[in-house]
């Protein structure tokens, strides 16, 4: 559980392709409404950035990296 650690989408940068969505083993993010949602945060695992890596519109930063 990581309450201080989950991603948050840019809606501006963000394209919808969902790659985000389908990479995360954990279900923190689904496919809502053209654009990623984030449904289950406390289910991130604290400091992955793998949905980070995957999103090539620079879209995702997370809460708590700063
Ligand atoms: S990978 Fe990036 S651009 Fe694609 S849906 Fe996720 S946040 Fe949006
Ligand atoms: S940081 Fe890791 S665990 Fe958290 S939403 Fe992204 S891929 Fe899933």
């Amino acid at each position: 559980m990581a309450a201080n650690w989950y991603p948050i989408i840019d809606e501006e940068k963000c394209i919808g392709c969902f790659q985000c969505v389908d990479f995360c083993p954990h279900g923190v993010l689904a496919k809502a409404d053209g654009k990623p949602e984030v449904v289950k945060p406390e289910d991130c695992v604290e400091f992955c950035r793998g949905c980070q890596k995957v999103c090539d519109q620079d879209a995702i930063t997370y809460s708590g990296e700063n």
